[in-house]
């Protein structure tokens, strides 16, 4: 058959969604100046294909321009139709950044970092994902033969992540039934964001290749665990110096690290309405799921929603380059660009305000009664997506980070998907998300 190669340009949206349009390959260069038209409104439609409510209607014109240094184009050299995509900036007509352009969002919390810690930041999102053939693996948690029937795929997908420009690091069966985990190495904050979303693409087109469905969701099964989005956080100073970790600050923080990560602790029960941004996240983000469920810093502790990862350099140096945190409270329902958004800006603020460090804690706070948390400043994370909304609407703080009007169109786009599933039970929740992520 005669064939034109197509290369898709590709934004990550309010649904954490990767939607755009295709043009001939030829066409790149040319795409890459003025862009392709997209529609305002298609920011409101909702992983569950439905049109939220929309304040632009069937009006405006914007232009989806596809940044070339992030083309994917994996040839998997069976004969098979390549994936070649790219993710572009939603740009007004005039070449201003679109208000609910979620990576040009990105690029500007990015900036005020910058500014105001001196630092890049520099990250890793570890993703875990369940597969779906029909038969469910049992009792396969972590072992040889798990792996083993998984080998193919996993071989594929570390050739297919490593064609796409990562540098790939491990893939693991993970404790859940048919839950698999794949990690990168970290690069630049806007390039892992970028991996974070072609990343779950690829898998997905891995797995459909082996007979296999990948679903990202958040939780597959209410009384399992979930699927985590973890994203790993590190700094460097504009000379590429690590600059996260200080032998003398408490648990090895530097001062820009305590500033950021009580910013994001005091503002995340604000933002999970960006890293967990769907129905079921709140079936995940309970106790005794090793997901997380209050506002704490553990030192190696896989329950708290940021945690002080381990290093194993034996002297300064190593432990400097090695040293990190990570964010747990994620889940890949989340554009990967407004989830790191978010955190951020709440780390940033963190800087803006010259908050101290965060204790650590290395505890099972569900433990604790109310008064026992509220007196050491923890507070249990939202519980159910509306709460979380509202949380970030009522908090004009974090309001203001982003553009004018995002927060209103971001507010009616999760109210239109929570009004779908009205009054389904949580299985049959599960079991939509599951279908769409
Ligand atoms: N599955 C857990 C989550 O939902 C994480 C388990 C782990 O620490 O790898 O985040
Ligand atoms: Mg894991």
């Amino acid at each position: 058959m005669i064939k034109t190669p197509l290369v898709f340009v590709a934004t990550s949206d309010f649904a954490g969604k990767i939607r755009g349009k295709s043009f001939p390959l030829a066409d790149l260069e040319k795409r890459s100046a003025k862009g392709v038209g997209w529609t305002p409104t298609n920011v409101q439609i909702t992983c569950f294909d439905k049109i939220a409510e929309t304040p632009f209607g069937s009006l405006g014109d914007l232009l989806l321009v596809p940044d070339a240094e992030t083309l994917v184009d994996i040839d998997y050299g069976d004969g098979s139709p390549a994936d070649r995509f790219v993710l572009g900036d939603i740009r007004e007509l005039d070449g201003a950044p679109w208000s609910c352009c979620t990576r040009s969002i990105l690029k500007q919390a990015l900036k005020r970092l910058e500014d105001l810690g001196g630092v890049r930041l520099v990250a890793a999102f570890e993703h875990e994902f369940q597969l779906d053939a029909g038969s469910p693996a049992f009792g396969e948690a972590y072992t040889h033969s798990g792996f083993q029937q998984k080998r193919e795929l996993a071989e594929s997908l570390m050739a297919a992540l490593g064609q796409a420009g990562m540098e790939t690091d491990t893939f693991m069966n993970e404790y859940g039934p048919d839950q698999y985990e794949v990690t990168i190495d970290p690069t630049d904050g806007l390039r892992a964001a970028d991996h974070a979303a072609v990343l779950r693409e690829v898998t997905r087109s891995v797995a459909r290749r082996c007979g296999e469905r990948a679903t990202f969701t958040p939780i597959r099964d209410p009384e399992n665990v979930g699927n985590g989005v973890h994203i790993h956080m590190s700094f460097v100073d504009a000379q590429g110096i690590p600059a996260t970790y200080d032998p003398a600050g408490p648990a090895g923080m530097s001062s820009v690290t305590g500033a950021f990560l009580a910013g994001v602790l005091k503002y995340l029960d604000s933002i999970v309405a960006f890293t967990a941004p769907s129905d079921v996240s709140y079936l995940r983000l309970t106790p005794h799921r090793w997901s997380a469920a209050y506002n704490n810093l553990g030192l190696r502790d896989r329950e708290a929603s940021l945690r002080i990862c381990p290093t194993s350099a034996q002297d300064e140096a190593g432990i400097a380059r090695q040293y990190n945190f990570e964010f747990r409270a994620g889940d890949a329902a989340a554009s990967p660009y407004l989830a790191l958004a978010a955190i951020v800006h709440a780390g940033a603020q963190g800087l803006q305000e010259n908050l101290a460090a965060p204790p650590v804690t290395q505890e099972d706070l569900s433990l604790l009664s109310a008064e026992a948390l509220k007196a050491r400043g923890y507070t249990r994370l939202p519980e159910a997506l509306p709460e979380a909304l509202a949380r970030f609407e009522h908090n004009d703080i974090a309001r203001a980070w982003f553009p004018e009007g995002f927060a209103e169109v971001y507010l009616a786009h999760k109210r239109g998907e929570l009004a779908y599933l009205d009054a389904m039970p949580p299985e049959e929740r599960c079991a939509v998300y599951a279908r769409v992520y």
